[in-house]
């Protein structure tokens, strides 16, 4: 069975065209203006302040589901902006604006895209507080209970996966739903190794080199992000939002920590982003970072700048504070030391 569902977008049309082609303009102004308002406000902002945040969320989500009139395409836009580029520049320039927006602001404060725009990242946080209570319970049942939890989703998304499943191009119309599944396989190894899951979390650098390599030889995949951003839907981009959705429920923004492919990519380029959280006091062990942050981005006061999406909550606590890390500054505290034994 194959099927697509159109979604309603208010602007069926380039708001800003450029000399009448279907590329606009507006997204790359909308999002150039939101980023650099974030960009500014985010060391400054006290913690009574991080509701902005939420609204900043929120608003972006609208923008990027029912508003803009057309799938943003940021991961593979850039491939299809390198074979277009000397023959029709404006397509290129189409394809190209939103991934060198989000990859500039990346390079100078981070992955404030993950933690301030992307809808699905907000969806994930917003889920992931079941998550956090989950965590909150004695280890053993915490664990006991996400494999429970966990069983039952996989259970459930293979179902549906078989239920609606295409006929005609295997590879192409599964990926997004096998994707999904691929999270919830490697969600079991998180678990086992919670809080400690920095090994886990290399995996979405498998998950990138493969959509890049399916980008640049042409497959054509749909993902978790085309049943959010996209004007029609297909069935296996449902069953991976599902997957992605549920997988949040055990784990705090599961989809974002271990398989996303576009996070995969920020976060690499998040180190050299001279904003960053620091930790400079010694850490007391009391493990209160750790429950705080939802990506898991902290461990023992140290701070793991790839995961890192600025969402500000940890800022004020334990030391932790904004700080620019100029050439001349100390190297900051980081993750990239020896990690603890993940626990058995
Ligand atoms: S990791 Fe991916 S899904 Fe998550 S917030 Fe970042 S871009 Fe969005
Ligand atoms: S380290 Fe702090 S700012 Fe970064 S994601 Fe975790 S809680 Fe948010």
């Amino acid at each position: 069975m194959s099927f697509t569902i159109p979604l309603f977008k208010i602007v069926q049309r380039p708001l800003l065209p450029i000399a009448g082609s279907w590329v606009d303009t507006a997204p790359f102004l909308i999002f150039f203006i939101l980023f650099a308002l974030i960009s500014y406000l985010i060391p400054r902002l006290p913690r009574r302040m991080l509701w902005v945040r939420r609204v900043s969320q929120v608003l972006a989500s609208f923008i990027f589901i029912i508003f803009l009139h057309r799938c943003l395409c940021v991961m593979r836009g850039w491939v299809f902006a390198l074979k277009t580029v000397g023959r029709n520049d404006i397509i290129a320039f189409g394809y190209l604006c939103m991934f060198a927006l989000i990859v500039a602001f990346t390079l100078t404060v981070g992955r404030v895209f993950c933690g301030w725009l992307c809808p699905l990242g907000f969806f994930n946080e917003v889920i992931g507080t079941v998550a956090a209570r989950r965590a909150k319970l004695p280890p053993d049942v915490a664990k006991r209970s996400g494999r429970l939890m966990l069983s039952g989703i996989c259970l459930l998304v293979v179902w549906l996966a078989f239920l609606v499943r295409p006929s005609t191009q295997f590879l192409s119309e599964n990926a997004a739903a096998i994707w999904g599944l691929a999270l919830l396989v490697l969600l079991f190894a998180a678990l086992r190794r919670e809080p400690n899951d920095l090994s886990v979390k290399r995996a979405k650098y498998v998950s990138l080199a493969l959509w890049m390599f399916l980008s640049v030889v042409g497959v054509f995949v749909t993902s978790p992000w085309c049943t959010l951003f996209g004007d029609e839907v297909d069935y296996s981009s449902i069953v991976a939002l599902f997957a992605v959705l549920s997988g949040g429920l055990v784990l705090s923004m599961a989809w974002c920590r271990y398989v996303c492919p576009m996070g995969a990519a920020l976060g690499w380029l998040a180190q050299f982003a001279p904003l960053r959280i620091t930790n400079r006091t010694a850490c007391s062990q009391c493990g209160k970072c750790t429950s705080m942050c939802p990506m898991g981005a902290l461990d023992d006061g140290r701070v793991d700048q790839s995961s890192c999406i600025y969402c500000g909550k940890c800022v004020g606590t334990c030391g932790f504070e904004w700080e620019r890390v100029t050439p001349e500054s100390d190297d900051p505290p980081s993750i990239t030391s020896t990690p603890r034994e993940p626990a058995v």
